[in-house]
């Protein structure tokens, strides 16, 4: 029976419904979504055949804007799943104090096994179906796992042809219904960069105000896809020293510094980035013995068993939930500082929520006025953590984020009269 990764967020939140003193109304009212939303979708495959599939959207929670989280198209994609991950976004933007609240959607599918024309009925279907409880001031779904801005391309088109009557669109530009989306229709200038750049702001921050980092610091970074990439690129603009970085296929080191580009280049050749410096697997280097290990590609490669040999001294959770609850424990008991995902990676939410600003508002900003309002909000999100952090140091990061964002849910829904 897998893990239940539902029961961990109930878990957490009431690990901070305790500190905050929260009654046991509030906590009820948050340990659950305030809608879900399941579905058999019915989809044409290419041999005439109907197939079905499982959609699920789960709304966590409203009080401080509409539900905001990605779609996810994947083979484990389940209601636990989907509620847990909504929960997290609510305190995702509130961490970083962008006005949504969370949710989460998902379809139980392999999409590498859809045709490009299969993929595209599903996401319509999807989208069809969600038009009844999604848009601009409802639920901004977002690209995740498996999806991306093709596929909030399609489901744009296809909320657009559906939502037809002219009240609708005279009220709201429908394309703010989605982010992520191509620029083309929409997208944000600076999307593409804002995860990995939302984490340099964070590695900046953290040297500035704590010990451990330095500007000769040593980084490893696990997963060079969109958000390690970007954010090796930052780090190594800036100063840093990449060492180490890998893809499924493993990874390569050079106590020296990694020349990023070179590696990129002969990954785009090979496959891989293995092959120009000393090789190691993805294992080996969650227990390099580097300043700061970034891992940015799948969840729980920090774990109760690997987590005694981290010899990093802070980790920086680019990717969602990298970090098991059990390594959790055993990295505050080793005093090392692992920067939460639902700060560390909000770059990529900030930048989302200015796709939806800017859609709804119609001008469009260029890619430094992007990158320059997205330092103001992350460099304000860590301010805040750290603010909970001196005060409480004996507490991880992670609760000291989930503390700022609760009571942020929290004091808004009081104010409303929901709770
Ligand atoms: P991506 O698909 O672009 O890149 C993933 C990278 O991880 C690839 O380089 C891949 O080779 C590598 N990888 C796959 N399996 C691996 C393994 N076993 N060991 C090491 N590396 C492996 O994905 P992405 O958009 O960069 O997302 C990475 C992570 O960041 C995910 O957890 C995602 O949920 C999270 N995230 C992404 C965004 C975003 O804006 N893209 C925002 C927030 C969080």
């Amino acid at each position: 029976m897998p893990e239940s990764l539902y029961k961990n967020a109930v878990s957490q939140l009431k690990e901070v419904a305790k500190l905050l003193k929260l009654s046991k109304k509030e906590v009820d009212y948050l340990s659950k979504p305030e809608r879900f939303h399941k579905n058999t979708l019915r989809v044409k495959m290419d041999n005439g055949a109907i197939r079905q599939f499982k959609a699920f959207r789960s709304q966590h929670n409203s009080a401080r804007g509409p539900y905001k989280g990605g779609i996810r198209f994947h083979p484990q994609v389940s209601q636990d799943e989907v509620m847990a991950l909504s929960m997290w976004m609510s305190w995702k933007t509130a961490v970083v104090g962008i006005p949504y609240g969370g949710g989460k959607g998902g379809v139980v599918v392999d999409p590498g096994e859809l045709s490009v024309g299969e993929l595209e009925r599903l996401s319509r279907t999807y989208a069809g179906w969600a038009g009844k409880f999604i848009g601009p001031w409802t639920d901004v779904p977002a690209p995740d796992v498996n999806t991306d801005s093709q596929v909030m391309a399609w489901m744009v088109d296809e909320i657009e042809k559906t939502q037809t009557s002219k009240t609708q669109k005279l009220q709201v530009n429908p394309r703010a219904t989605f982010t992520g989306k191509p620029l083309e229709i929409g997208g944000s200038q600076g999307r593409e960069e804002a995860t990995g750049l939302g984490g340099f702001y964070t590695l900046e921050k953290l040297t500035h105000h704590s010990s451990l980092v330095t500007r000769n610091s040593t980084i490893a970074v696990q997963g060079i896809g969109n958000v390690g990439y970007w954010f090796a690129k930052f780090v190594s603009d800036g100063g840093y020293k990449v060492v180490a970085i890998s893809d499924s296929k493993g990874g390569v080191y050079n106590p020296k510094g990694i020349d990023l580009e070179k590696v990129m280049e002969h990954k785009k050749k090979t496959g891989s980035v293995l092959g120009l410096y000393h090789e190691l697997t993805n294992q080996e280097l969650i227990t390099l013995n580097v300043d700061v290990l970034v891992p940015a590609a799948l969840e729980n490669v920090i774990t109760g068993e690997n987590a005694k040999d981290v010899k990093a001294k802070v980790i920086i959770e680019l990717a969602n939930g990298p970090v098991a609850p059990k390594a959790d424990e055993i990295l505050l008991r080793r005093k090392i500082l692992s920067v939460p995902d639902v700060l560390a990676n909000a770059g990529g939410v900030t930048v989302s929520y200015f796709e939806w600003v800017q859609n709804l508002s119609g001008y469009y900003w260029e890619k430094q006025e992007v990158f320059e309002k997205l330092k103001i909000i992350m460099d304000r999100a860590f301010a805040e953590m750290w603010h909970v952090h001196l005060d409480k140091p004996r507490l991880s990061l992670r609760m000291c984020a989930y503390i700022n964002a609760v009571s942020k849910v929290v004091s808004v829904m009081r104010v409303l009269g929901r709770i």
